[in-house]
């Protein structure tokens, strides 16, 4: 029989029993999106493509920036200069490092208008995301479609892990009620963080979603980790409430939220985003870019299109959804906005 050149690379993963060939096989089969390409997200995707995945879902909707570098992996300065979107140079070094995972890469916003797009088809889901209205979307979708996902927080010195089952067990509301009516405004930055807390609770996710996939359904921890004070913690996750609306009531509250999306939203320090269009008709980006010729410095690339003027750097991609850096006023941006690209 011929040898599998695949044998070799996934050698020690498969010599551990409690995944074995099994494991192997079923990993090489699943398709698993990441959402949110940050300080987890970055990680887990290369944790999941070196263990072998079959397909990776990778979406985010930022652009890699220098502040990024000190703890989110895969990117290089190369990316903030030139202002890759992030699921576009993750897919580039996931790529180098080979192997046969098929790369999914998806530049845009997880929205309930969008998640059946992002994440139908899924297998599992892993949290990257930094903000608790994501991780609802996640979890009344994946309640709904009867899908496991694992939730990952890394924020100050505090790690939190927990895989979220498909059907049994407590979901993430049933936990953290408060945290549904506390969001309060939403931004892409998060108030500092232990440069290497990120690697170590999305390894730790990594190693719940492999668990998983191998088969093995007894439940996941809640995992609170304090390295800074040497603390660590593996709790029952408990029952779930009988408060819930997902468990309880079979109902999707962030999936069935009736007032618009915003609009216009600070997204990190002197970025704002400005929401896609509804509707399916995508951008012509390249009559836009020919459009743009003379206003300043503009640039084409697979993803976007952009423009370079005042101090202001405006990204455009195809759904309509636009970065713009160089300010944080939403008033600014949501004029710059229809002057240059119409509404
Ligand atoms: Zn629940």
């Amino acid at each position: 029989m011929e040898p599998n050149p695949l044998d070799d690379r996934f050698s020690r993963q498969v010599r551990f029993a409690p995944f074995g060939t099994k494991g192997q096989e079923r990993s090489a089969a699943a398709t698993v999106a990441v959402v949110g390409l940050g300080g987890l997200g970055s990680w887990i995707a290369d944790h999941l493509t070196r263990a072998g995945i079959g397909t990776l879902r990778l979406i985010d909707r930022d652009l890699v920036e220098e502040s990024n570098l000190a703890r989110q992996g895969l990117y290089v300065e190369e990316d903030a200069r030139l202002g890759r979107p992030k699921a576009e140079a993750a897919a580039m070094r996931l790529a180098a490092i080979g192997g046969p995972t098929r790369l999914e890469p998806l530049v845009a916003e997880l929205t309930r208008r969008s998640i059946d797009r992002l994440l139908g088809g899924c297998d599992l889901v892993l949290d990257g995301l930094d903000h608790f209205a994501g991780r609802f979307l996640i979890n009344d979708w994946c309640r709904r479609e009867r899908c496991a996902w694992v939730y990952g927080g890394a924020v100050g010195g505090v790690g939190t892990v927990l895989r979220i089952d498909a059907e049994e067990g407590p979901c993430l509301r049933c936990l953290f009620p408060a945290a549904a009516t506390a969001a309060g405004v939403e931004t892409c930055d998060t108030v500092g963080v232990l440069t290497p807390l990120p690697a170590l609770i999305a390894a730790l996710q990594c190693s719940e979603a492999l668990r998983w996939l191998a088969g093995d359904r007894r439940a996941g921890r809640l995992w609170h980790l304090e390295p800074w004070e040497g603390r660590a913690l593996a709790l029952k996750p408990g029952e779930r409430s009988g408060d819930c609306p997902v468990c309880a009531r079979k109902s999707w509250p962030a999936l069935d939220a009736t007032e618009d999306d915003v609009d216009a939203k600070l997204c990190g320090r002197d970025t704002v985003q400005i929401a896609a269009r509804d509707g399916t008709a995508e951008l012509d980006l390249d009559s836009i870019a020919t459009r743009w010729h003379g206003l300043g410095t503009v640039e084409r690339s697979r993803y976007l299109v952009r423009l370079r003027r005042d101090g202001l750097t405006l990204s455009l991609f195809r759904d309509g959804r636009a970065l713009l850096q160089g300010t944080d006023s939403t008033t600014i941006a949501r004029a710059t906005y229809e002057r240059l690209v119409g509404r």
